[in-house]
């Protein structure tokens, strides 16, 4: 044979997810944390990495990680489970939750892999697009749920790119309007400093995700959990991969989260910046800033200057920021994460030179 038949037919026209991650001196497109994981905390790493037994599978459910995020949350074991990386845990979703014949409510503009996990699973997405000011239609929301034919849902929150919060009482509405299996997905909440975690105890189809990758400098390792009910979770362990999270993974994040209290001064510091971002963008004439609770800013460009072009242009001067410009809602629109002080003055006065 010289030729291999079609993949599956949902499959077609699909471009394979991009992220668009190209070398820079100053990257600030991924949502990374600008600092790595601090010296300290690195060679006890580097000690309990030793210890690995490279020869020997890991434990399945990474269950010594799994107590520690159980306690810190006040839940028992069952009510977590860990994933490489959140992607891992948005894609069991899919595969849990979604299939052919299945339904998947999304509010966009928000984060791409959703839709995009639900297309190439055959799942049916339903959209109820959020605002002009990017906040859920809360009252759309709950009537599409009402009809009672939607089998998940996932809220961002903050979302990206748009950086706004979903409140306790909004979800405690959505919650109550359905059965269906509602994630939200709180992976910047640590820049929020607010949860949905109070709703848990109330609602069985409520469930969270969580990840290392952000406020705890580990995107390189990849490692997220979820909080939910043991019922839910359980279906969850069905379809993932029984080895996904390898041994060097558990060891780093163990340690990492045993000393997550020392990433709060990093934390703040994103915080205070990401002030100084805002204030910095909404001083150059015709930007539009939105809000935000997370670690990273939308920002709109002035209707006679072409986004993609800024995009370019800033790239050439070594600065690697999100390109939103094409995606429906987001027209003109750009992310800059929030970096270390340096890299935000470099992007502020790049762009500031770029546009007058
Ligand atoms: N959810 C959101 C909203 C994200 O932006 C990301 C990372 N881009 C993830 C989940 C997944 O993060 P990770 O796989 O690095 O844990």
């Amino acid at each position: 044979m010289d030729q291999v038949r079609p993949a599956a037919p949902q499959l077609q026209g699909v471009e394979p997810y991009d992220p668009k991650y190209i070398p820079a001196d100053v990257m600030i497109s991924a949502n990374e944390n600008p600092s790595d994981v601090p010296l300290e905390i690195r060679r006890e790493i580097e000690h309990a990495v030793r210890k690995v037994k490279l020869n020997r599978y890991p434990d399945p459910l990474a269950n010594d990680l799994r107590d520690m995020i159980a306690e810190a949350n006040g839940l028992d074991r069952d009510q977590v489970l860990v994933g490489n990386g959140g992607d891992e845990l948005l894609f069991d979703m899919a595969l849990a939750w979604g299939g052919p014949g299945r339904k998947f409510l999304n509010v966009p503009p928000t984060f791409s892999v959703y839709a995009y996990n639900a297309r190439i699973l055959n799942t049916e997405v339903v959209e109820v697009p959020r605002r002009d000011d990017y906040s859920i239609d809360v009252d759309a929301v709950c009537d599409r749920l009402a009809q009672g034919d939607i089998d998940y849902a996932i809220f961002c929150s903050p979302n990206n790119p748009t950086g706004n919060l979903l409140t306790g009482a909004e979800i405690d509405r959505i919650l109550k309007a359905s059965d269906a299996l509602v994630m939200v997905d709180e992976a910047y909440f640590e820049f929020s400093r607010s949860t949905v975690r109070p709703s848990l105890t109330r609602h069985e189809n409520l469930i969270i995700l969580r990840t290392f990758s952000k406020a705890f400098s580990l995107a390189g390792v990849r490692m997220g959990y979820l909080l939910g009910s043991e019922r839910v979770l359980r279906e969850f362990k069905k379809v993932r991969l029984p080895y996904s999270v390898d041994a060097v993974s558990q060891a780093v994040a163990r340690v990492v989260y045993a000393n997550r209290a020392q990433f709060e001064t990093g934390i703040e510091q994103i915080i205070e910046q990401r002030a100084r971002v805002i204030d910095g963008l909404g001083a150059l004439q015709g930007v539009k800033v939105f809000p935000s609770s997370a670690n990273y800013v939308l920002f709109r460009l002035p209707a006679d200057i072409d986004a993609a072009q800024v995009w370019q242009r800033l790239l050439d001067a070594g600065v690697l920021v999100r390109d939103f410009s094409r995606t429906p809602s987001l027209e003109n629109c750009l992310r800059v994460s929030i970096g270390s002080p340096e890299e935000n003055t470099r992007f502020l006065t790049t762009l500031k030179g770029i546009l007058t």
